[in-house]
């Protein structure tokens, strides 16, 4: 028999956005449970520095991670580990193992993933090689060379810290120009251990006995290929977000976003989003915070008003 149990809301992710709504409603005083499939925290885990964070000048991805969960849960809220595989117009909630959590309301804020490369060779290579989280594995690249993929602010930041082990980082982007901070630019191209290679595209991975060797990439100028000897790769090229479990739901626009309006809302009476998983401009934590205590804040009205 399945467990059952019963809050006024259930917020499902713990990164930024769902430790701030679960902050926020939990001081409220509605009976929160903020539910995630890995260690609360998100992408901040994944996160070498935060210096963009308003009252924090700079700080670990993880230690922020902390110190946001601790806050979370001060006023009450629980924490419960667990996988969300799908949510019903009428705010049930169902975990992987079968728990169900029938909620007042329902906050999504589930983020994005990793958009994977999508090149021959990348199946093998994932985790014996190629790895999307610097801070997690830059260690197992001591003295070795690696390529980071892509010209944003996540992957001039991370290839900043992959130098910290790393003999060699070579960051491979599509055009000519970044499209990142001027500080993250100006820090990598004054780093001795970085070479910039523009106007390319990854092509293959290579792999000898389970492990990468090397990444052929082409040349869009001249039209040719050529092959990085490297130990590791590092794409940073974008998102998808999570919200395959609410497909049914009619919420999601042809990208797989949440349509949320400015009070968070999506088209299910109760069920709100929040964060990097909803269609909006900015995929930041400040954003995903101020979007997560907005939803609570409608999660707050609408339970008082049921
Ligand atoms: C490498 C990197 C560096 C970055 N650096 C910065 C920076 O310096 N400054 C900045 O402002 N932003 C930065 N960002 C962006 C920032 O991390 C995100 O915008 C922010 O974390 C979004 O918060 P979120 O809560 O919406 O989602 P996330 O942080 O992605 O958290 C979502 C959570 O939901 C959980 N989840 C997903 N699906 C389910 C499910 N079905 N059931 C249960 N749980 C689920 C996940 O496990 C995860 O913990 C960076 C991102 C990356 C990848």
């Amino acid at each position: 028999m399945a467990e059952e149990k019963n809050y006024e809301t259930v917020i499902i992710g713990a990164g930024p956005a769902g430790m701030t709504a679960a902050l926020y409603a939990s001081r409220a005083g509605l009976r929160t449970v903020m539910i995630d499939g890995t260690a609360p925290g998100g992408k901040l885990l994944k996160t070498y520095m935060v210096d963009n964070y308003p009252g924090v000048p700079s700080i670990s991805g993880p230690d922020l991670a902390m110190q946001m969960y601790e806050q979370s849960v001060s006023f009450g809220a629980e924490f419960m580990f667990g996988e969300v595989e799908s949510v019903n117009k009428n705010r049930q909630v169902v975990l992987k193992d079968g728990t169900i959590l029938n909620a007042g309301s329902v906050i999504i804020a589930t983020g994005a993933k990793e958009r994977l490369l999508g090149i021959e060779g990348e199946q093998e290579a994932i985790g014996h090689g190629e790895s999307f989280c610097a801070v997690c594995d830059a260690a197992f690249f001591r003295n070795k060379e690696v390529v980071v993929i892509g010209g944003g602010n996540s992957a001039l930041e991370e290839a900043q810290f992959l130098t910290r082990f790393a003999s060699r980082v070579t960051i491979i982007i599509r055009r000519d120009v970044f499209r990142a901070s001027e500080k993250a630019q100006r820090e990598v191209l004054e780093n001795d251990k970085i070479e910039v290679i523009r106007h390319a595209v990854p092509k293959k991975i290579l792999m000898e006995d389970g492990k990468v060797t090397g990444l052929v990439i082409h040349d869009l100028e001249d039209d040719l290929d050529s092959t990085i000897k490297c130990d590791g790769i590092f794409p940073f090229i974008g998102q998808i977000p999570e919200t395959e479990f609410v497909k049914d739901l009619g919420i999601l626009n042809d990208k797989g976003y949440i349509e949320a309006d400015r009070r968070m809302r999506t088209a299910v009476p109760g069920i709100l989003a929040c964060g990097d998983a909803i269609d909006k401009d900015l995929r930041q934590i400040v954003t995903a915070c101020g979007d997560g205590a907005t939803a609570a804040d409608e999660a707050f009205h609408f339970v008082t008003d049921l």
